[in-house]
């Protein structure tokens, strides 16, 4: 079976049997858990249109979990079929940022693609954070001048309240020479937001008022 689930899904599938886990922890009527295991089953399953016999077999089983040893056994089965983020070399980066001269690399290596919907990056030296996340297979990169708040605030990406801090965007006006401000807060750490993502919908609100 091919990877057909993205970073973002397969974390709404784990929050969801965590409900399915702490339902069976905390719930004796078996009528109750029936309907709680029908409902967290039909949720992850309509994540997917177009689903496949075996991908809803897979899927399906996660419908038998009760305990917190069955649903890490299971996630780490599923996290196989989980799309990686698409790798970008140095130069492709570069066409992204053609204006940046020392552009600096992505931790590659420091995280698993497997667990990333975009990619963020912080340049400490330019106080700059990057953005690198794909529209219809194609490279959207963002930067923004970054402000950590040290501070707690809902994400605009993830939605999640996380230690945040203010992404700010220019934009070329309308008239000529004249440039909009925007600014949004942001997880300061890019991996615990993908981590928190489970859904693109809030993310691509971001890139559209960003880009
Ligand atoms: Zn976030």
């Amino acid at each position: 079976m091919e990877p057909f689930i993205r970073n973002d899904q397969y974390n709404f599938i784990r929050d969801q049997i965590q409900v399915l886990v702490n339902g069976h922890t905390s719930v004796n009527d078996r009528e109750v858990l029936s309907a709680l295991k029908s409902l967290v089953l039909e949720k992850s399953i309509n994540l997917f249109s177009d689903i496949k016999s075996e991908q809803l077999i897979m899927l399906n089983r996660l419908g038998d979990i009760h305990r917190k040893e069955q649903a890490g056994e299971y996630l780490t089965q599923l996290k196989q079929f989980v799309i990686p983020f698409k790798e970008i070399s140095l130069n492709s980066l570069k066409k992204l940022w053609p204006k940046v001269k020392k552009l600096k690399m992505p931790p590659l290596d420091d995280l698993c693609l497997k667990e990333t919907s975009y990619l963020g990056w912080d340049d400490a030296g330019s106080q700059k954070k990057y953005i690198l996340v794909y529209q219809d297979s194609k490279p959207i990169g963002l930067q923004g001048h970054f402000t950590p708040s040290h501070k707690k605030g809902i994400c605009a990406i993830c939605n999640k309240l996380e230690v945040v801090g203010m992404f700010l965007t220019e934009k070329k006006g309308v008239a000529e020479g004249t440039f909009t401000k925007r600014g949004n807060y942001i997880c300061h750490d890019s991996a615990k937001c993908n981590q928190n993502l489970t859904s693109l919908k809030k993310l691509t609100e971001f890139v559209t008022l960003c880009k």
